[in-house]
């Protein structure tokens, strides 16, 4: 694979024959090869125009002051519903099928790890895929949002709110937990697609207590991973190459 030394890619081959329960800690750029921007990348949202950064946007105090132009952005940014799986994806779901990756533990709410076949997908952040009023709880299909205009309402009047974990939201107890007892047991732990920015779920991976662990990240993550095999390249390219 052009980019990436043999030698790198030889080891983490190597790695990988060995697992049995290897975890995979991602974010977003697993998706970017599938046409989602991530946030910090040079075609990020972070690059694009905005009158405010997309961390604000995305806060439970900007949801609840400006509702209307927070399902603006929601609807034309997050909401990707004809994304497809790319080799990243698709190979997880491959390893979890052969018995060698115990979970996938994501801070993406698109869905794209399931839509791959992969089974046990740990959503930190949430899904664009469930949807609940605010009132009453009736759930939603994701089209309630994405084919409206403006505040999507539920028919007892309140606010149809995507299952997404906003700035400010705390995560959800029960997955933080799963997540943790997969880190404990793991052998091996890939990180991949995540600057590791994002606060609790990117100091999650402390919880692995194995030796091996990769990086495959364009540019190293704000987090140092210590004794990390780092691999400097798109993290589907690599897949594909093993
Ligand atoms: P981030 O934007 O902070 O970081 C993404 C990282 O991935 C960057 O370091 C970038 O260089 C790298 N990257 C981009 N494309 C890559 C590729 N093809 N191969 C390897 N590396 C690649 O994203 P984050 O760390 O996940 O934190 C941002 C927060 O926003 C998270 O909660 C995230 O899930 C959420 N978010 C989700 C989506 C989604 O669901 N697809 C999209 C945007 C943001």
């Amino acid at each position: 694979m052009k980019g990436v030394p043999e030698g790198e890619l030889n080891k983490l081959r190597a790695l990988l024959k060995g697992a049995r329960r290897a975890v995979f800690f991602g974010g977003a750029g697993v998706s970017t090869e599938s046409g989602i921007p991530d946030f910090r990348s040079q075609d990020g949202l972070y690059r694009q125009k905005y009158k405010y950064p997309p961390e604000r946007i995305l806060s439970r105090t900007f949801f609840e002051e400006h509702t209307e132009e927070f399902y603006e952005f929601y609807r034309e940014k997050m909401l990707a519903l004809d994304a497809q799986p790319n080799e990243a994806h698709k190979k997880l779901a491959q390893w979890e099928r052969e018995g060698k990756l115990s979970a996938v533990i994501t801070q993406n709410i698109d869905g794209l790890h399931q839509k791959a076949g992969s089974r046990e997908v740990l959503e930190l952040h949430g899904s664009i895929w469930r949807n609940r009023c605010m009132r009453c709880g009736r759930s939603f299909p994701v089209q309630r949002i994405a084919e409206g205009t403006g505040v999507p309402r539920c028919p007892c009047g309140g606010i149809v709110k995507p299952d997404v974990v906003l700035y400010e939201e705390p995560l959800d107890e029960a997955v933080l937990e799963r997540s943790v007892a997969f880190l404990r047991a793991a052998d091996l732990l890939i990180i991949g697609g995540t600057s590791l920015n994002v606060y609790p779920a990117a100091g999650l991976v402390d919880f692995f207590g194995g030796e091996n662990v990769v990086v495959i990240n364009r540019g190293a993550p704000a987090a140092d991973v210590r004794g990390a095999l780092f691999l400097d390249a798109k993290i589907g390219e690599v897949f594909s190459a093993l």
